[in-house]
């Protein structure tokens, strides 16, 4: 789940990162009024889970309440790559005098927590990486041994920051910075920039900050900060009955349990000249009520003309799902043809089911390649 600038921002600041002070507004009349509370010059910040605001005009300095509400007519409903504006950050405006960058994520490859700094901040990190990588800092922690504070110091010696007073302010932000990362169960916490005032004072201008889904149900006031409404309506009400749905473009509706085979779904509908509606996985171990909840998600869509499952039977039981199946058709109207495809666990338990519970629509496939050829034929 990625947070907004101002979430994550509010979460640095619960573990004793420093940020500027603001407010948070919808409208031009908030946004005086939160300019007016916090005072003097405010920066009006677009909030969108996207990056480059700046670039696209989502950023503006605002000498005055007037003026702030007037960057916020123009901010609001603005378009940033294909995120509408619905909400915008005020913030005391920080005189800025260097930009840096600072991260913390997975190194997938080494199975560790990555750091990342730069003096090189403000602008793409991929950028830095590729043009002058000898400028970028990178530490990995140990998970058994944590970190450690030799590893900050190694880190900022590493990316030339020579000033002993940034030293020490910044060896505390990523000593904090990696207390919020485990704290908070994150995926990637990027401060960008990180910035130095003329007083020499180090803070976070901006925040990137993702919680790993999978650990939402440990930090229910995270969990608690997502926009349903930045999400298209099927994907909320999916959501809301905890099925990944993502929906798509083509015909055929998708059903099937794990994520990688959902994948290869998709790829084998491709290759069986058709295209997927949907992305929807139904997960390990999914009872029939799943079954129901992901079809009544999918037949929703106008688009679909036909629906595929493909289950492999691990801890999912296929018996369960045609009993899911068999319910959802009993409950629910549907009138587009299932094409359904049974392997492993109960599997021919599964497909006799069907057999015997015989709806016309479904047709059961034995190979996932027949399965999606009929899907597609059916479709057309
Ligand atoms: P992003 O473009 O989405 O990454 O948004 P940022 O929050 O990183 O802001 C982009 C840029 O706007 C920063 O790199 C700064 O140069 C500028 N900016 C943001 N806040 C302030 C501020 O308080 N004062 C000044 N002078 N510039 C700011
Ligand atoms: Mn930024």
């Amino acid at each position: 789940m990625d947070l907004y600038e101002y979430q994550g921002k509010e979460l640095f600041k619960g573990f004793g990162i420093p940020v500027s002070e603001g407010r948070l507004a919808t409208s031009a009349e908030e946004t005086r009024a939160a300019a007016e509370e916090v005072g003097g010059q405010v920066v009006v910040k677009a909030q969108v889970l996207t990056g480059g605001r700046g670039k696209a005009g989502g950023i503006k300095l605002a000498d005055s309440p007037e003026e702030a509400a007037e960057h916020a007519k123009a901010i609001l409903g603005m378009d940033i790559n294909g995120h509408v504006v619905r909400r915008l950050w005020i913030e005391k405006a920080s005189d800025i005098e260097r930009e840096y960058y600072l991260s913390l994520t997975f190194d997938r490859g080494e199975k560790k927590a990555l750091f990342m700094l730069t003096k090189e901040g403000g602008i793409e990190i991929e950028e830095v990486a590729s043009e002058r990588p000898e400028a970028l800092a990178r530490l990995h922690v140990d998970p058994l041994e944590g970190f450690q504070p030799y590893q900050a110091r190694r880190l900022i010696y590493g990316a030339g920051i020579d000033d002993p007073n940034e030293q020490k302010q910044i060896m505390s932000i990523v000593q904090k910075l990696y207390e919020a990362f485990i704290g908070a169960d994150s995926m990637l916490c990027e401060i960008n920039p990180l910035i130095v005032t003329p007083d020499g004072e180090v803070k976070a201008l901006d925040s990137k900050f993702t919680v790993d889904d999978n650990a939402l149900y440990k930090h229910p006031d995270i969990s608690e900060m997502r926009d349903l409404e930045a999400y298209p309506p099927e994907e909320r009400a999916a959501r809301e009955k905890g099925v990944t749905y993502v929906k798509l473009d083509g015909e055929v509706g998708i059903l099937g349990n794990g994520a990688g085979l959902v994948m290869s779904t998709l790829d084998v509908i491709a290759l069986a000249g058709g295209r997927p509606a949907n992305f929807c996985d139904l997960g390990g171990g999914g009872g029939a009520q799943g079954v129901v909840d992901a079809l009544e998600i999918i037949s929703a869509d106008p688009q679909v003309k036909a629906i595929l499952f493909n289950i492999f039977g691990g801890i999912t039981r296929c018996d369960e799902v045609a009993r899911g199946i068999l319910q959802a058709l009993g409950q629910i109207s549907i009138d587009e043809p299932i094409v359904v495809r049974f392997d492993g666990t109960n599997a021919e338990e599964g497909r006799q089911l069907l057999v015997e519970g015989a709806p016309e629509k479904i047709h059961v496939e034995s190979t996932m390649l027949d399965a999606a050829k009929r899907a597609v034929e059916l479709a057309a």
